[in-house]
This record gives structure tokens, sequence and C-alpha cells, in this order.
């Protein structure tokens, strides 16, 4: 019996038993380092183990650059195990190097050993840029889409990398949004494959296997409704537009697995997203059934302090942490506040474990724990590697919309005189885009470049700059007394410039005009209140179209672009920001090489005052009176639109009842080829319900689409099923339901064509 065990012997036992133990425990690695466990059952041994200040550490974030690393401060935290993750901000020749010192210290020197997770911006490729994810929208091709973030994937993770912030799966409804740049467009159904494809892409089958990191959806949510259009500004999304326009994106990519989700910065309804539980917990978790971690974005727990929503950092950490946000991103509101909340009883421990438990499970899917270090990078057998190369090419191909042509394109290779005009022919970095991530100017194929290397001999192209992307000159000058006035004294930017252009269009067969806006003016905090060219373009492209020279437009844009002083004669190709193989791509569009098959993933107003503006927005009680006083309330060019150097001509959308209860019923349309050429075209399926119990719904909906190619009068019966899947929708409390009724259904080329068949369900 223990009590009558002397105490001393009591003692010795203990010690001997103790002893035992951490001899035994010196030999048998904890069961949180077998990977042959689950990561659950690792995660379960592990966090026992952790002090309260380590738990908070792998809450934590932190961004590493070349200059914070050289000055040091990060090392302590990652040793104290209170740093657990980092963005890793560093130029791939650095990277790889850094990322391993910093493991060794949090593996080697910290108690536990846990590894860092490092994340980065690989938005639309790492060394090898692809068009930007706007421009990958337009491809309208999933697949090419997976197989472009497995490049990024597979050269990011060479870099030192295990996570990316992308993809984004926010809509793109108001172009003046400078992060549109950063969407797959305006439709809820195209940003939910691309979302899908994209992890399926980035994650592989395993996101811990070679060349494969986590994904991330983002920015969770509602981001994009910024009112005005203006970045970081409030939301005012209502739950049915949220179920319906904002969360399926989400939704297909949790689906598709994503590790991780990052909140938003906007506050929707009053609160910041990321210290909103109903969004974070109950949708996100409850309705959608994400099981990963999310990560705030840069500083948004404590930029809810600035909302004026908390009343301090701890405020701030607290219902953040509780609301469902588990690792912040760069703020230190959680290093700095949750040990005291925690002591003083307002976090509960249980609300700590269970976001540090999401953190650990994905490090160990990630298989950190295994293989914390980053072999040495070799970057010529990594980055831009033939098979990338030629993929970002056809990207670059596939993304461009031919939004206009009075048959002055496919243009001949053996064009005499070919004069390539604008800020934008030769110039390599604008073709980056917004998130080029380690993309570099020296790798671009610039559009000059392209043409010249489909030239036949004999052909001449002359390349002139014609004007600046931006007037750098100051225009206006302020007087002593305050007043402003016309600075005569200011040169005009490279004014002699138009006049060369002028010049070199004159001389040309035809003139290849470049323009657009400037990277930079897309993308996070970019937005504009004005959607035309920059600087003097229109000026330029008025004063070249004068000459009466076929010209074709080329624009490269984050956004769609107003464009009111396009003649009716000239072709214009809109290219977004290509990438890394612009020139090229775009060559074999215009050169007829690749007949074009880029359609809009979001819509183009005739003005900015129309913004927003989306195909799918409602009938109104009053249809024909949507108009505005001054302008239709019709789009210059639709969502889905897009040319190509044939016709397709679509015979009437016919429904055939379903045959019994296993066959949904289907719509049918006959599409031909009425053109001189084969190529590639979207085959859309819209829908109309037109009654909805739960509350109107759109006045058309994108409900499937197919890619066909069809040779010269070549015709294809197209179908699409009409299950509950297209034509249902998410009531109020999320589910997808499909009511008995009538519905208009057709088979269309883009968003304002078809002729709708009546079906009733
Ligand atoms: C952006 C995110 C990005 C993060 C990290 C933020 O400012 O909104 O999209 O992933 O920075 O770079």
């Amino acid at each position: 019996m223990v009590f009558s065990i002397p105490i001393t012997l009591r003692v010795a036992t203990l010690v001997g038993a103790l002893l035992a133990t951490s001899l035994l425990m010196a030999d048998t690695p904890a069961p949180y380092r077998d990977p042959q466990l689950t990561p659950d059952a690792r995660v379960a041994d592990l966090l026992p183990r952790m002090t309260i200040a380590e738990k908070i550490g792998q809450l934590s974030q932190g961004c590493i650059s070349e200059k914070s690393h050289a000055e040091g401060p990060q090392r302590n935290p990652v040793r104290d195990g209170n740093m657990g993750s980092f963005i890793l901000a560093i130029a791939p020749a650095l990277s790889v190097g850094i990322r391993n010192q910093m493991q060794h210290i949090a593996v080697d020197e910290s108690r536990l050993g846990i590894p860092l997770m490092f994340g980065y911006d690989a938005i639309h490729g790492f060394r090898t840029t692809f068009p930007i994810p706007l421009g990958l929208g337009a491809t309208w091709d999933a697949d090419l889409v997976a197989r472009a973030q497995a490049v990024s994937a597979r050269e990011t993770r060479a870099a030192g990398i295990d996570w990316t912030f992308a993809p984004m799966c926010d809509l793109a409804r108001d172009a003046r949004w400078g992060r549109v740049a950063e969407t797959f467009g305006e439709d809820p159904l195209l940003n939910s494959r691309m979302v899908a494809a994209s992890v399926r892409g980035l994650q592989g089958d395993d996101a811990g296997s070679p060349g494969h990191v986590a994904a991330t959806l983002k920015h969770y949510i509602g981001y994009s409704a910024a009112i005005g259009g203006r970045d970081y500004n409030m939301t005012e999304i209502t739950p049915f537009m949220l179920r319906n326009l904002h969360l399926p994106s989400f939704r297909a990519g949790v689906q598709a697995g994503a590790l991780t989700v990052m909140s938003s910065f906007n506050a929707n309804d009053g609160i910041p997203v990321v210290c909103d539980p109903h969004l974070l917990t109950d949708v996100l978790r409850g309705d959608l059934g994400f099981t990963g971690f999310v990560v705030s974005d840069w500083e948004g727990v404590s930029e809810s302090v600035a909302w004026g929503y908390n009343a301090t950092p701890a405020e701030a950490a607290r219902r953040s942490l509780a609301a469902g946000n588990d690792m912040e991103m760069v703020s230190s509101t959680y290093r700095d506040t949750l040990k005291a909340e925690i002591n003083a009883g307002r976090v509960t421990l249980a609300t700590l474990d269970e976001a540090v438990r999401r953190v650990l499970r994905v490090k160990f899917q990630l298989g950190l724990f295994e293989h914390p270090f980053t072999p040495a990078l070799e970057p010529e057998k990594t980055f831009l590697q033939p098979d990338a190369v030629a993929l970002a090419r056809e990207a670059v191909a596939r993304s461009a919309v031919l939004l206009q042509n009075p048959g002055v394109l496919p243009l001949a290779k053996d064009v005499q005189h070919l004069a390539l005009i604008g800020p934008l022919g030769d110039d390599a970095v604008e073709m980056l885009g917004t998130w080029p991530g380690m993309g570099r100017g020296q790798d671009v194929v610039t559009l000059a470049a392209g043409l010249r290397a489909k030239l036949a001999p004999g052909t001449t192209l002359e390349v002139v700059h014609g004007c600046d992307l931006i007037e750098r000159a100051p225009r206006t000058r302020t007087l002593m007394d305050g007043s402003i006035v016309a600075d005569t004294s200011a040169e005009k930017t490279k004014s002699a410039d138009i006049a060369t252009a002028v010049t070199a269009a004159q001389k040309a067969d035809v003139v290849i005009l470049a323009l657009g806006e400037p990277r930079g003016w897309s993308g996070e905090f970019a937005s504009r209140a004005d959607l035309t060219l920059t600087g003097r373009q229109n000026e330029l492209l008025a004063s070249v179209a004068a000459t009466g020279k076929p010209v074709v437009l080329v624009t490269f844009s984050g956004r769609p672009l107003v464009i009111p002083a396009l003649p009716a004669g000239a072709a214009w190709l809109h290219a977004w920001h290509p990438g890394v193989q612009a020139g090229n791509g775009l060559a074999d569009v215009l050169f007829g090489d690749i007949a074009p098959s880029g359609r809009l993933p979001i819509t183009f107003p005739r003005s900015v005052g129309q913004v927003p503006i989306y195909y799918n927005g409602y009938t109104t009680g009053r249809p024909d009176k949507r108009d505005y006083r001054d302008l239709t309330h019709k789009p210059l060019h639709p969502f889905g639109y897009g040319l190509t150097y044939t016709t397709f001509a679509y015979g009437p959308a016919r429904v055939i009842p379903s045959a019994g209860a296993d066959t949904p019923p289907v719509v049918t349309a006959t599409i031909t080829n009425t053109g001189p050429r084969a190529a590639d075209e979207i085959v859309q399926l819209y829908i109309h319900d037109l009654a909805c119990s739960e509350g109107a719904r759109p006045e058309q909906e994108l409900r499937g689409w197919q890619r066909i190619h069809l040779a010269p009068g070549e015709k294809r019966e197209v179908t699409f099923f009409l299950d509950d899947q297209a034509l249902g929708f998410f009531d109020r409390a999320g589910h997808w339901k499909t009511e008995p009724g009538d519905y208009y259904v057709w088979i269309a080329p883009h968003a304002d064509a078809g002729t709708p068949a009546r079906f009733t369900r």
C-alpha cells in the first residue's frame, strides 16, 4: 500500500522514475516529432508542452527584409519561441540562406523546435510572371490557371517559401478599385472555378510535397465591395448578397482544400471583418467547413482600433482571436497583449489553444517538422524553365481579348512597314503588372521584341515612344498669393514625340499603338476616379488615328479602360498586364498564329459614371427605365465578350425535358463557325430565375461554359444540364436551393446576347 512506504523511499522512487523518463525522453523523440502519427495526434501531444508565450508566438507573423535580417532583431523572438511565421520579402539570391538561418534558430535553438512557416505574395507567378489574375480570368481556362499556379508554386517553394498569399477570391464589380487586377473577374462561377484551379495548382495533392505551397483564400470577405471603389473603404454587403456573390469563390477554395484564409481589411456593416465571429467562425467554419487557419491581412488586427471599433490594441487582439482570426500578420497586438488578457480571464486558454492547434496542424500538414530547410537554390534549373516560359506565352495569347476589329487584324507577316507607337511598346517592367513576384524586367519580351521576332525579312518596324504614361511636367503653378495658374513655362512632356509618332504613322502601312495605364496604378492602394488613358495618351491616339492609317490599339492595364477617342476603324486588343512573355504571346495573336479566345471577365463601361457596373444586375420593377438621362445603362462591352478571327452563329436554345428521374433536362444550341478560319469559342450558359421566394435573382447568371474549337463551316451541338447546380441559389441560411417555377435559359457568346428559352422546373 502506498501509505506504508516510508517517505524517503517514495521520494527515491519518484526521482528514479523521473530520471528514467528523462533518459527515455532523451532516446525517444516526443510523439509530436513522429511523422507516422496524424497531424491531429501530433498537435495533441505538442500543445500541452507549450507555454502561453510560445502559443502566442505561433500566432504571430513578422516580415523579414534583407535590411531587417541584417539588423537581426527578429532572431531572439524566434529563439524564444515568440514568433511562428514570417513573410519572406527577400530576393531569391538570398532567400533560401536567410530562411535556413532563421529556421535553424527555430528548430535547433528554440525550446520545442517548432519550425517557422514562411509566406510570400506569389500572385501571378514568382520569377515566371504570368498575366495578372484578371488576365488569367479572361482565359476562361481553369486548367491553364492550375498549370500556371503549379509553375508559380514550384518556383516559390524552391526560393524557401512554404505558403503563398493567393488566390484572391474577391469579386471585381467596381473598376475604380485598383485590386480588380488581382481578381479573376466579376462573376461568382468564373471566380470559383479559377480559385479552385489555383488551389489545385499551388497545393497539388499534398501541399507539403516538393514543388507545392500552401494557398491562401483572400480577402475574406467583401473587401472588393469598398464603397466608391476606394481601397480599404467600408462595405455594406447584405447577407443574401454575401451568400450568392462573395462567398461562392471562398466555398470553392475551401472545397479544393486551401489550407489558409486571409481575413480582409474592410469593416462590413460597421464591424471589421477581422473581429467578426459570425463571418470568421459561423460562416467560414460552420457553413463552408474550413478547417485550416485564418491569418489577418497586414496589420489588420491593429487597424481595427483605427476603424473606431476597438478602443485598445488589447481589445483588438481579444476580439480578433475570439472571432476566429488565428494568426496576426505584422502588427503585434497578440504578442503585446494576449498574455495579460488571458491572465485577466478575458481570453480563455481554450480560445488560444484552438487557434494554435489550427496553425500547428498546417505546419504538420506541410511537413515542416520533417523538412524544415530548403535545399540550395539552383536558379538556372528552377526559374523560367522552358515549360514555364511556353505556358506563360500561351497564357498571354489566351488572355488577350479582341474588343474591336473592323478587319485590321490579323496582320500580314510581310507587312512592309510597321510602326509601333506608344509608351508601352517597348517597356519591359510595365508588362509585369501589380504583383510581379520576383519577376524581372530583363526577362520580359516586350511587344517590340515579340513583333520583331515574327516579321518577315525585309519588313521594317519603327518603334516610337510617343509620350510618357504619366505626364510628369507640372502644368500649373501656385503664385505667391496662393492662386493657381497655368504654367506656360513648363515644357509639355516630350511633345516633340507626338509629332515623331505622327510622322512614323504616316510612313507605316499599319500602326500598332501600345497604350494603357501604369502598372502601379492598379493593385493595392491604387484606386482610380477615372478610367481613361493616363498622361497624353488620348492625344497621341487621336493624332495617330488622324493620319487615316490602319490602327491596332493594344491596351495594357489592370482594369477596364474607357477610351472615347478610339476610332471605329481601329482594332482593339486588350492585353491586361501580361507578364514576362508579353511580346511573344501578343505577337502570336496579332499575326494570327493564334486566334484570340480571351473573353472579358469584367464589364467594360462606357463611362466611369456607370461604375459599379456588372452583368448580373437586376431587372428592377421598371426594366425599361434603367438608363441615365445622359447615357445608356448598357456597358461598352459586356461580361463574356470577345471577338476572334472568325465568326460564330448561335442557333436558338432548345430545352429538352428530362428523360427520367436520373437525367436532368438539358438546354442545347447549335454553334456554327461561319467565318474563314478555325478558332475557339467560349459558349456560355445563362439563366434567369423569374421568381424567387427568398429574394429576386439577377437578370442573368452565368451557370456554365464550354470551350469548343470549330473549323470553318463546322457545327457543334453544345449541351448543358439544367440540374440543381445550374438553376439554384444560396438561401438566406446558406444552403443551396432550387425552387420549382419558371426560368429563362439561354446559350450565348456573352452576357448581352442570346434568346432566352422559357423552362418550367
Ligand atoms: C495585402 C495582401 C497581402 C499582404 C501581404 C496586404 O497589404 O492586402 O493581399 O497578401 O499585404 O503582403
